[in-house]
């Protein structure tokens, strides 16, 4: 059966339809970044108001693409956590309207889930990672090692104790001048700068476990710009050159830490970055399963996957289910453990 998927979280408002095998019958993406641009990040109230207007029309988009009328869905699936309230409210509400006017099951998907499931994905690779497998997220929100160990079972086994490592890459884009989101603009300009030429600090490399730390980095760089010594690209490939060098350490204990792993899986917008992704490869003897960009950030082909492994599994959350501004990982459940209704 069929499964409509939406995402509405951060600043990405996506639908997409999946048949029941998982395979993409149409997904959309709408990226707010024009919207958010002129106050260097995302404003909650705006990213809100934007949802409300496009999430109608990307929905009636894809599942005329698909060919499917609402009744003829198996299920739908929005995200309900974590994020920002306004957006998640508009989504999940938008979702479950949906699910109760034609009578189709409806599941709050968790978006941390979903972007943990995405290398399942039926076809993305020769052969889906096995569990237990391991996660890294890193995106402009979320910076994070997780253990994989079956659909509803992860463990947590490092974070960030501040910035993510999106948002350290969005802020010494800045520092250098560059437009927000600056993590792409950064890696243009590192391709035409010395690493060698700056000294940045690494920080947390060697400690155990796998948790990350970006502010001091991020303080190093300031320093660096204000210096007014320094070439841009050269601050720029040296700063990207630490990150890389840490994220690859980080890999290395999160693998010390599940030996028993079959892959390293990368998910978030910084996986597009090709120095990460090459120290990354080279940091475990595991397989880098590293999904196509557009799997990789925000999008709903991911909320629509996730909400079939359950829905398949017998799982339908009840019309109450309130959207979460805060839900880790560690708090869910497999699905014959969550509370049938
Ligand atoms: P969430 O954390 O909820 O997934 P997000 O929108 O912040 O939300 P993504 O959309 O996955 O996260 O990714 C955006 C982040 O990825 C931004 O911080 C952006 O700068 C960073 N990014 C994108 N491309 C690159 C790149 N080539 N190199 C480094 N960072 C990049
Ligand atoms: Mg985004
Ligand atoms: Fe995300």
């Amino acid at each position: 059966q069929s499964v409509l998927g939406i995402e509405s979280s951060c600043d990405e408002t996506a639908a997409a339809v999946l048949d029941g095998e998982g395979r993409i019958l149409a997904e959309a993406v709408f990226t707010q970044s024009e919207e958010h641009a002129r106050f260097g990040g995302v404003v909650p109230e705006i990213a809100a108001r934007a949802h409300l207007q496009r999430l109608g029309g990307l929905v009636r988009g894809v599942l005329a693409e698909a060919g499917l009328g609402v009744g003829e869905l198996g299920g739908i699936a929005a995200t309900a956590g974590p994020g920002l309230i306004g957006g998640l409210v508009v989504g999940a509400t938008f979702g479950k309207g949906l699910a109760m006017g034609a009578g189709l099951p409806f599941i709050g998907v968790n978006h941390l889930e979903a972007h943990a499931l995405t290398a399942r994905l039926p076809g993305l690779f020769p052969q889906a990672p096995a569990y237990p497998y391991l996660l890294l997220l890193v995106s402009g929100g979320h910076c994070q090692c997780v253990a994989v160990e079956g659909l509803g079972r992860y463990r947590r086994l490092g974070t960030t104790l501040d910035d993510a490592v999106g948002e350290a890459f969005d802020k010494a884009a800045k520092l250098l001048g560059l437009p927000w989101p600056g993590g792409a603009h950064l890696e243009r300009l590192a391709a035409t700068g010395d690493a060698s030429a700056v000294k940045l600090p690494r920080p947390m490399l060697g400690r155990p476990g796998c948790d990350f730390s970006f502010s001091g980095l991020k303080t190093a760089v300031a320093q660096a710009v204000a210096k007014g010594l320094y070439r841009p690209q050269d601050i720029a490939a040296a700063f990207q050159t630490s990150v890389a060098a840490v994220v690859a350490d980080r890999a290395r204990h999160a693998h010390a830490m599940l030996p028993g792993a079959t892959a390293l899986v990368v998910a978030g917008g910084v996986a597009a970055n090709q120095t990460v992704r090459a120290s990354l490869a080279a940091a475990t003897p595991l397989p880098l399963l590293a999904p196509p960009l557009r799997l990789c950030t925000d999008n709903a082909v991911m909320v629509a996957w996730a909400g079939l492994e359950r829905l398949r599994a017998g799982q339908s959350d009840p019309m109450a289910l309130a959207p979460r501004p805060r839900w880790p990982l560690d708090e869910l459940r497999p699905p014959d453990e969550v509370a049938v209704t």
